[in-house]
């Protein structure tokens, strides 16, 4: 079982755009930041004019890990968690578990699309190789 997060106003979007199978990122009308975690008011600008808009789902691995130890009962090891930097959403780092590849097949500055994984009302971002 896999904890899941609370929707709140500002990560709705995020959270649940992989219905539509878009990957919801927050931007500031005002200065244009990018904004991950979201949060309702520009921490660069202080706008609250934020808003949620699709990118394009790929990104380059910055950094990632590959784990081996099945932190709860069920678990399926090992798996990579990779931190990828988003095309579109300059400063904006997305880190979720890679899929349907070899944990020892993840590097950094691979392509990765995203994909999403969903349980109840949550779309999880997964990663998944590009190429
Ligand atoms: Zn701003």
């Amino acid at each position: 079982m896999r904890p899941l997060p609370e929707l709140t106003p500002e990560n709705t979007a995020f959270w649940t755009g992989g219905a539509q199978g878009k990957l919801m990122i927050a931007f500031c009308a005002n200065c244009s930041d990018a904004i991950h975690p979201p949060q309702l008011i520009c921490p660069n600008c202080w706008s609250e004019a934020v808003e949620s808009r699709a990118v394009s789902g790929t990104g380059t691995v910055y950094t990632y890990t590959v784990n081996h130890q099945p932190w709860a009962p069920g678990m399926q090891v090992p798996f990579a968690l990779a931190v990828v930097d988003l095309d579109g959403a300059p400063g904006v780092r997305v880190t979720a578990e890679v899929v349907g590849a070899d944990p020892e097949h993840v590097a950094i500055g691979q392509t990765m699309r995203v994909t999403f994984a969903n349980i109840d009302d949550i779309w999880f971002p997964q990663w998944e190789l590009a190429e």
